[in-house]
């Protein structure tokens, strides 16, 4: 049974996406790709923010009609997203990712001003941690953040690579040093910068193999200013907040990988079903079976396990309780979504590696960042050894 962790509820909150989805997002996955039209991503995301998908996460603020939600929604949202363009899901998984710290760091007045916005589809949102020395060893980066005491002010410089979002976003979420004296893990703060800040530009954009129409760039950040009240949570507990973050993170990843999976399996399942060769369909000989079956049981390990992780963190479960499962979850989802749309590229044969003939093309260049971002693979199976052999740290 696909779904199993899921309630007859969460069933009717997938039907009811799966709607939505056909209806604002599919019309437009060829303006998206084709024409790397942002502002077409834009819209639909401020369709989902005006129906409440996106404060699913965020139960305080939610007030549809689903009876619990949590992060097992915000996943379907991300699947059923996945399923039609994995660059648009980027753009809300990069919103949610910064509201997440919005909604629990950020002083009162912050709050309202910028996380209201994000969940409503207004605004865009934007998270720079990673700089040209460090992307998985997230610790050692350079970019300080210092306290004026004349002026009550943060001032950031650094520079920042592969920022989602770059140069679109309302409001970016920056980390820094603030005390080089401590270790970079007791060290580290995170502000909030707004769009328009002097000192804040987007020298470059970057040219990406997939995700054609989510935008990823570089961010310098040369004297900029913020105020005090900018600063998320307290002074040198950015790190944690870092870490807070990566939980849901991999989950909503989780959800990603699954949605460019299943796409890619049921285009090769029509494949395998229609093509006829030597006198029979494709899908009548053992060699494609194997890969029917194969991308099948894959498929529903990586669903389980993220359904688990997910109604895990809605039950409470969190730190270090939920880092095995959420990152086996992003894990094998993510490898999943690239063994998916590489077996369906092979069925589909020339078809497969065209783009006149459909769009699985698509989908192998679209998979192949997910076990990059967010915590590569590697990364993963670290968190998850550390979690099983919690007497020794195995040595990254
Ligand atoms: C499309 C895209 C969007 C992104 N969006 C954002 C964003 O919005 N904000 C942001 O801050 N960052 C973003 N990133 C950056 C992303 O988080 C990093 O690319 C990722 O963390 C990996 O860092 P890296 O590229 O520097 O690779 P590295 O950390 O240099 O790793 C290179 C390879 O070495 C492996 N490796 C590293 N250390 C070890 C080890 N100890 N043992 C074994 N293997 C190891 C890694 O797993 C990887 O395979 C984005 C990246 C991409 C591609």
């Amino acid at each position: 049974m696909h779904d199993f962790f899921l309630t007859d509820e969460d069933r009717a909150f997938r039907a009811e996406l799966r709607d939505f989805m056909a209806r604002e997002l599919a019309p437009r996955v060829d303006a998206i790709e084709r024409n790397q039209d942002f502002s077409t991503q834009t819209a639909v995301a401020r369709a989902l923010g005006e129906a409440g998908y996106l404060k699913l996460m965020f139960t305080d603020l939610y007030s549809g009609p689903l009876s619990a939600p949590g992060l097992t929604h915000a996943v379907i949202v991300s699947e059923e997203a996945a399923y039609l363009n994995y660059a648009f899901e980027t753009t809300i998984a990069t919103a949610l990712s910064c509201a997440y710290p919005i909604h629990r760091h950020a002083r009162p007045a912050l709050r309202e001003r910028y996380l209201t916005p994000i969940l409503e589809g207004r605004a865009v949102g934007s998270i720079c941690m990673t700089e040209p020395g460090v992307g998985s060893d997230s610790a050692g980066m350079t970019t300080r953040i210092r306290f004026d005491d004349s002026t009550r002010e943060w001032v950031i410089d650094g520079f920042k690579r592969y920022i989602s979002n770059a140069g679109e976003a309302d409001v970016y979420i920056v980390w820094g040093i603030t005390d080089p004296d401590l270790p970079p893990q007791k060290g580290m703060s995170a502000v909030l910068v707004p769009a328009g800040t002097p000192g804040l530009s987007v020298p470059r954009l970057y040219d990406f193999m997939g995700r054609r129409g989510s935008v990823v760039g570089e961010v310098t950040l040369d004297q900029v200013r913020v105020p005090e009240e900018n600063l998320l949570g307290e002074v040198n507990q950015g790190f944690a907040i870092m870490l807070g973050a990566f939980n849901f993170e991999r989950v909503i990843l989780g959800g990603s990988g699954l949605g460019v999976a299943r796409a890619a399996f049921d285009l090769a399942k029509d494949h395998a079903q229609s093509r006829v060769s030597f006198g029979q369909k494709l899908g009548q000989k053992q060699l494609i079976w194997d890969m029917v079956a194969q991308m099948s049981w894959r498929i529903d390990a990586a669903e389980l396990l993220t359904h688990r992780a997910a109604k895990m963190y809605d039950a409470g479960l969190g730190g270090k309780d939920l880092m095995r499962e959420a990152s086996q979850a992003k894990l094998v989802a993510s490898e999943t979504a690239v063994f998916c749309s590489d077996r369906a590229v092979q069925i589909l044969g020339g078809d497969g590696v065209t783009r006149q003939y459909g769009r699985v093309e698509q989908l192998y260049r679209d998979a192949r960042a997910l076990p990059i971002v967010g915590g590569t693979s590697e990364m993963c199976k670290y968190l998850i050894a550390a979690r099983e052999m919690p007497a020794i740290r195995p040595n990254l």
